[in-house]
């Protein structure tokens, strides 16, 4: 067991903190307060490998693995986890080319994702669907060589400035078996027909594009199919299963960033003659915070690198999911304590990390989603 770095995944760590500090740092407020994307961010990060890190070389990755991607993550959402996801999800959906696709869809779409010039998004939850995956409506119906699909996505990341989607929609739904009603379709933006309205007024992440996408009689190749006809269900829970690492590892950013300004305004801070830090009750906050921080960044680290093994464990990938949202919660709340009433004011940066660390307990399944998993599996083995 070896639980220090590779010289390779240092050298990714030092570069995405550097690029976060000096990148990402200077525009957060800005970006949190317009709700601004940030495309020249997401471009500029590219140039340093630092977009789809997880690609292998041969589709124009940095081949860093699942790994080295949770360690660019983390030092993203260190500083700006809004800012992050447009750079770590740029290729979001497109897990699912590089586990399904076929060789002319990798070859085809994974690497202008890695040059920072495309945009990905994945297309599955809807106005009446999130948790229950399988309770979602959008149709693709066969007609000659193409599918027609009719319906409409729900807050989905990227939606307006991604160059297609990867949906889940019904491909069969006379499917004696629920779970083999539905199929992956990778759908270009620009078709006729798609529409996609920004969602604005976010509790957190403002700088990522978040959107409601509806499709209207879009028609496209059947060569678009992802994977298995009738499989995309099941797909899409390998996808999570993946997904949720990463997650996880921005749980683990977001909670670092909290402890190191709590840490710095706590010894700044005089209450009652002495440094806030001095004080045993403040020390207990921040000790809290630095257990639940190393404890996840252990399982976070643990499940990308067994992934990268091909040794998944996917129960674990749910628990660094649970983890992570409830570390992140836990540490910003304990930093806006800290802070006092000026944690509460815009000037300092802990109010926004405290908007932004609930969405980890919502999105890529919720933490009650989490738990169902979890528990489903401990009772079955
Ligand atoms: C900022 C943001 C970005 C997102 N990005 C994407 C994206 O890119 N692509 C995408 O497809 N989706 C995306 N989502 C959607 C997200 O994954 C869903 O919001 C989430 O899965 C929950 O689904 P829901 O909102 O429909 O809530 P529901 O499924 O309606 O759940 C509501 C509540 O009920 C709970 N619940 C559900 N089932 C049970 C049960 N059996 N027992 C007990 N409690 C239960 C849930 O945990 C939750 O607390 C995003 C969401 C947000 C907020």
């Amino acid at each position: 067991m070896d639980y220090n770095l590779s010289e390779e995944l240092k050298i990714v760590r030092d570069t995405a903190r550097r690029f976060a500090n000096h990148e990402l740092a200077p525009i957060s407020q800005e970006c949190d307060r317009q709700e601004r994307y940030t495309p020249e961010i997401r471009i500029k990060a590219a140039g340093l490998g630092l977009v789809g890190a997880w690609i292998p070389e041969a589709y124009g990755g940095s081949g860093f693995g699942f790994l080295g991607n949770a360690i660019i993550t983390e030092e993203l959402s260190r500083v700006d986890m809004g800012i992050g996801l447009n750079i770590v999800v740029a290729p979001f959906g497109s897990e699912a080319i590089h586990f399904f696709g076929t060789q002319e869809q990798k070859q085809r779409y994974l690497p202008p994702l890695c040059r920072g010039e495309q945009v990905s998004a994945g297309a599955f939850t809807e106005p009446n669907a999130g948790t229950d995956v399988s309770g979602i409506g959008t149709r693709a119906v066969k007609d000659g060589a193409d599918y027609v699909i009719n319906g409409s996505k729900m807050f989905i990341t990227n939606g307006t400035v991604c160059d297609f989607y990867v949906v889940l929609a019904i491909t069969h739904p006379e499917a004696a078996k629920k779970h083999e009603r539905y199929s992956m379709i990778i759908v270009p933006r620009e078709t006729a027909g798609v529409s996609s309205y920004k969602i604005t007024g976010k509790m957190g992440i403002r700088a990522s594009d978040t959107a409601e996408v509806v499709f209207d009689n879009v028609r496209v190749s059947r060569e678009n199919l992802l994977g298995t006809e009738g499989r995309g269900f099941y797909q899409v829970m390998h996808f999570f299963d993946v997904t949720r690492v990463m997650v996880s590892a921005q749980g683990i950013g977001l909670a670092q960033g909290c402890l190191e300004a709590a840490i710095r305004y706590a010894g700044e801070r005089k209450v009652f003659g002495q440094a806030l830090g001095t004080y045993q009750l403040t020390q207990a906050k921040i000790t809290e915070m630095a257990v639940r921080i190393e404890a996840l960044r252990n399982m976070v680290y643990k499940a990308a690198w067994l992934i990268d093994q091909e040794t998944p464990d996917y129960t674990l990938a749910a628990m660094a999911k649970y983890l992570g949202g409830q570390t992140a919660v836990y540490c910003a709340n304990a930093a806006m304590e800290i802070h006092g009433g000026y944690g509460y004011i815009d000037e300092y940066i802990v109010q926004k990390w405290y908007r932004d660390a609930k969405v980890l307990e919502i999105y890529e399944g919720t933490k009650e989603a989490e738990i169902m998993t979890i528990g489903k599996t401990l009772m079955m083995r």
